[in-house]
């Protein structure tokens, strides 16, 4: 049978292309940017797999353009740039890494919070400048966590391993979730009742058509005037324009934002919002984690080349495990 041809849109760990590479004949795209859309489907013509690094829109234009194509390996949990019922009809499966990056990126959600609560990243810039007079007993003063109320929105495996940490800082977490979750020893709570009673909130929820935009103008409102808002879930579930109104206007204290609308772009006025501490889609960058994310992905990918169920698949009845289908 002959080598498949698989398509690694961004470079990863040399593990990962090594186990790769031992089964098939591997194509990697760019290292310095996402590649174009036709340079994408230049490379996926012949293509019998594809590993997607970034934000590669797959859809069923690009899915016809490939008709070999029978596997899609996302690298990351997230999925809202694949057209997973499109991937199905065309009898291709697609997997994640889901749960391979679970608490480094709660880790970032906590670098958030308690950047923007303690204005560390606004600190360092006024250092930077020149402008720090020495120790004030008023002196950039922020907002103590023990005793507040951490508010989870979207308690999946990263929501809840968010909340988990609560108590180190003395806080008490509350969710709101369309599935109760047990470990939290309660019912979840309604969402504008959450956006009330919530001192940080924490956005973890997956975007797809009914969470885009889940958080805006609305519920900013009924927001208190010192909460914080933390997203490190998808830029969309948040009206960034209205985040940034409320930010310019006072009216929310400070937000922590590790993804945004339209990445790489920002919204001007959070440019602007010195209590905005503003990553650049960083969740589950750490060397650990990106190696371990490049072998699973590598390793559904091989699986579904194989005609094997892979380990991570998000629509398994796209194909009946087997030979490769045609
Ligand atoms: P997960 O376990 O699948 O959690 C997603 C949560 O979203 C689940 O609790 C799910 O509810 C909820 N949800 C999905 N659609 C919903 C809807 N329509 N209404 C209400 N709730 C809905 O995934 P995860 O591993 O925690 O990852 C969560 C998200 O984080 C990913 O989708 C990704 O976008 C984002 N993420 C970002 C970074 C980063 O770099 N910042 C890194 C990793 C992941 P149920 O429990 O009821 O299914």
């Amino acid at each position: 049978m002959a080598r498949p041809r698989i398509l690694v849109t961004r470079p990863i760990t040399e593990d990962a292309l090594a186990l790769l590479r031992a089964d098939g004949d591997v194509t990697v795209g760019p290292g310095d940017r996402e590649a174009t859309r036709q340079e994408t489907l230049d490379s996926l013509r012949d293509a019998d797999g594809i590993l997607i690094v970034g934000h590669t829109k797959v859809d069923g234009a690009l899915l016809d353009a490939a008709p070999k194509l029978r596997m899609v390996a996302n690298f990351g949990v997230g999925v809202d740039h694949i057209d997973v019922a499109a991937a199905t009809a065309r009898k291709v499966w697609v997997s994640n890494t889901a749960g391979s990056l679970t608490e480094t990126t709660a880790e970032l959600g906590w670098a958030l919070i308690l950047s923007t609560v303690r204005r560390v990243a606004e600190g360092d810039r006024l250092v930077r400048a020149g402008q720090w007079k020495g120790f004030g007993a008023f002196f950039f003063l922020g907002t103590e966590l023990p005793g507040k109320t951490l508010g989870i929105v979207g308690a999946g495996r990263i929501g809840q391993a968010v909340a988990r940490k609560a108590p180190a800082f003395g806080m008490k977490a509350i969710y709101w979730s369309r599935t109760p979750k047990p470990d939290f020893g309660a019912p979840p709570r309604e969402l504008d009742a959450l956006l009330r009673e919530s001192d940080v909130v924490v956005l973890t929820v997956s975007l797809n058509a009914e969470t885009r935009h889940l958080i805006g103008a609305r519920e900013i409102g009924l927001m208190k005037k010192s909460a914080f808002l933390v997203n490190i879930a998808r830029g969309p579930v948040v009206d960034e324009a209205a985040l940034a109104g409320a930010l310019v206007e006072g009216r929310l204290a400070g937000a922590g934002l590790d993804v945004y609308e339209k990445e790489p772009e920002i919204h001007p006025d959070l440019l602007r919002c010195p209590n905005a501490v503003l990553a650049p889609h960083i969740g589950s960058a750490t060397v650990e984690t990106r190696r371990r994310m490049g072998l699973l992905a590598a390793q559904n990918l091989l699986a579904g080349l194989r005609g094997e169920l892979p380990p991570l698949v998000l629509n398994p009845a796209a194909r009946d495990p087997g030979p490769r289908a045609s």
